[in-house]
């Protein structure tokens, strides 16, 4: 057994040379990324399920760089959190997400994701007050998308005082990812979130398992008599979205609706949205 541990280690060890190299690598490409506008944002429609009306978006982030290719945000988000990027990154983003939002119909939500190494900055309340105020989005029609791990360590303190000062001025807050962590439900409690978004593991598992089928329903319930906004993410097939209106899902998002995609191709969307 002694000698099978050996000769796995040496055959593993060359592959995690590969996967730091690409870190660095991905680090390096990383820095300078938004000045050589590598990076643009995606926009993927939400949809209100008892009127069947786009009533936002979430801006999701995508980077194309000229050698790596296409990196996706599950990869590349955490090197920026690692390598201390995701403050400008994140800045950059909302800055952008809020410019084109004013420019989009007024009913319309903006959701976008802050990662808890930007939240438990001191200033990131400020340059987000400032970043809104400058592009004339209500606060209102903004909803940042932040996940339990904020509450982790002992930097929570200060990530909260953050979320309560943005939330005093009418932007929204919504807990991402719900059910995936170890205390949800703990954390209900510490933060008076205006949403909860129901995380894809339960969705794609809705029509299989039952187990999932009663979470989500337990969520939906949970949320709607704390007085909290719904919406389910990972919706691809009409049999999940039939299960969750039944439970009282508030909204939805999805490739059965529609995939993220540029701003063109979202504004012309819901310029051709025809409500059944
Ligand atoms: P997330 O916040 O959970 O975002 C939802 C992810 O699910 C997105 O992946 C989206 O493209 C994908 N998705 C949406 N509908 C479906 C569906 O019906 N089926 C399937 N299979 N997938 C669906 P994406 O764009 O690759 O983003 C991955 C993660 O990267 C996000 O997960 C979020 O945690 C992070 N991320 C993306 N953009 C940003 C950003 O601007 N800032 C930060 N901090 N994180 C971001
Ligand atoms: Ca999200
Ligand atoms: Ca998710
Ligand atoms: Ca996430």
């Amino acid at each position: 057994a002694k000698e099978a541990g050996r000769a796995r280690f040496e055959i593993f060890v060359p592959r995690l040379g590969d996967r730091r190299r690409r870190r660095v690598a991905i680090e390096q490409a990383l820095r300078g990324a938004l000045s050589r506008s590598e990076m643009h944002l995606h926009w993927q429609p939400r949809v209100d399920v008892s009127r069947w009306e786009v009533v936002g978006a979430e801006v999701l982030l995508r980077w194309q760089h000229p050698e790596l290719g296409r990196i996706n945000p599950d990869e590349f988000i955490g090197i920026a959190e690692d390598a201390g990027l995701i403050a400008e990154i994140g800045l950059w983003v909302l800055q952008r997400a809020c410019a084109h939002a004013v420019q989009m119909p007024p009913h319309l939500l903006v959701s976008v994701n802050v990662s808890p190494a930007q939240l438990q900055r001191e200033d990131f309340a400020a340059l987000a007050l400032r970043a809104i105020e400058r592009s004339g989005l209500p606060p209102q029609r903004l909803e940042l998308e932040v996940t339990e791990s904020l509450f982790m360590d002992e930097t929570s303190a200060q990530a909260l005082a953050n979320l309560h000062a943005l939330r005093n001025v009418g932007v929204r807050i919504a807990l991402d990812d719900f059910g995936t962590g170890y205390s949800s439900l703990a954390y209900l409690r510490r933060f008076p979130f205006d949403t909860l978004k129901i995380d894809r593991a339960f969705v794609r598992e809705l029509m299989t398992r039952h187990d999932a089928r009663a979470i989500v329903r337990t969520i939906l319930e949970l949320a709607k008599t704390l007085g909290m906004e719904t919406i389910a993410e990972g919706v691809e097939e009409p049999a999940q979205l039939d299960v969750l209106r039944e439970a009282g899902c508030g909204s939805i998002q999805g490739f059965m609706v529609a995939r993220p995609m540029p701003r063109g191709d979202f504004l012309r969307l819901m310029k051709n949205w025809t409500t059944p």
